[in-house]
């Protein structure tokens, strides 16, 4: 099923390519971060040198592509994208790292899914700006060692433990982005409704804003879905009365939580009595890979206070019993 308040890419969602900010000043939130890629990157243009590699974790959807390509609009060079399980062999990485101009920038997205193989080669890459080949098998096997422009590599990953500490220290400039405030995402979706020449009152957005689980990637899907059921009822302006009706049609309750993320909560509340339950056991109780569990639904639920990650394994906090409606057990967490 797909989910509408799903943080990961769907194919809907190539029209976010519409969406996506082009300059660092055009995007909203994430306030720290921008500031210092601002700094690095006027420093680095100075310079005349490459920007040193940047990783760059969250959960799906906060904008890490995004950034990625800005960060090359402003540093006024080339932009290549792949993604880690895509660059299956050494060969692919070669390919795309000989084919770079001087301090282009290669943004790998999922990089912690980089075949352990092709990441070997990456590190002297990165280091030296040397590729190191083995051409041939066999006795007739022999290395060669290739000069690479110096580049920029920016990897995305969703949480900075599932990389390689040879990998992770690689990187120059690691930065976290963190969910956003609902004023920043009344700004993301303000941008949207403009963009898409969309009539929405100020309590229309923050209503779409503040149930979108903190993701602009949620909030622009809410906004198209919202527009849609305008568009069908005729309405011409949008406020928070329909905003609530749509989002509640699309099972999108007042926290942003849809109907995965209480079939979780509720799962963990009536079948192990709020936890702690591993996170194994809950990836097959609701059939769902334990990827998915762990980058999308329980960022959020952890960061509302909903859902703590213990050593014994996940439990709900009383705040979560209240959530979806039923009595806090005496032992519960807070
Ligand atoms: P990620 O790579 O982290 O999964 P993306 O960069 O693909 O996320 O962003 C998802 C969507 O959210 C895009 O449509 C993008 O335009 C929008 N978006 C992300 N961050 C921002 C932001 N700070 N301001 C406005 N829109 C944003």
């Amino acid at each position: 099923h797909e989910r509408v308040v799903a943080a990961d890419l769907a194919v809907g969602d190539m029209i976010e390519n519409q969406l996506r900010p082009q300059r660092l000043a055009d995007f909203i939130g994430q306030r720290q971060v921008c500031e210092n890629l601002e700094v690095f990157v006027k420093a680095a243009s100075r310079r005349g040198e490459a920007l040193d590699h940047v990783l760059l974790f969250g959960p799906p959807g906060l904008g890490k592509t995004t950034l990625a390509q800005i960060v090359s609009r402003e540093l006024g060079v080339g932009f290549r994208a792949t993604s880690g399980p895509v660059v299956a062999k050494a060969g692919d990485l070669a390919a795309l790292l000989t084919n770079l101009e001087p301090r282009d920038v290669l943004f790998i997205d999922e990089i912690h899914r980089l075949n352990p193989a092709v990441e070997e080669i990456l590190y002297p890459a990165m280091e030296d700006f040397q590729l190191d080949l083995i051409i041939g098998e066999g006795p007739a096997a022999r290395s060669v060692r290739i000069d690479l422009p110096p580049f920029t590599l920016i990897g995305a990953t969703t949480r900075s433990g599932l990389i390689t500490t040879p990998l992770r220290d690689r990187f120059g400039i690691p930065l976290r982005l963190n969910f956003y405030a609902a004023e920043e995402l009344v700004e993301v979706v303000r941008r949207g409704a403009r963009l898409f020449d969309f009539a929405l009152t100020a309590d229309g957005a923050f209503e779409i804003a503040r149930r979108s689980r903190g993701t602009p990637r949620v909030a622009g899907r809410l906004l198209r879905r919202v527009r849609d059921f305008a568009a069908v009822a005729g309405a011409t302006t949008v406020d928070r009365i329909q905003a609530d009706a749509a989002l509640q049609r699309l099972e999108v309750d007042g926290l942003g939580l849809d109907a995965m993320d209480r079939r979780y909560l509720d799962c963990i509340a009536r079948n192990y009595g709020g936890g702690p339950v591993g996170v194994e056991t809950m990836a097959a109780a609701l059939s769902e890979p334990r990827d998915a569990i762990e980058d999308i639904i329980e960022p959020f639920l952890i960061q509302q206070g909903l859902l703590q990650r213990t050593p014994r394994g996940r439990m709900l906090t009383g705040a979560a019993f209240d959530h979806i409606g039923l009595v806090r057990p005496a032992t519960s967490g807070e």
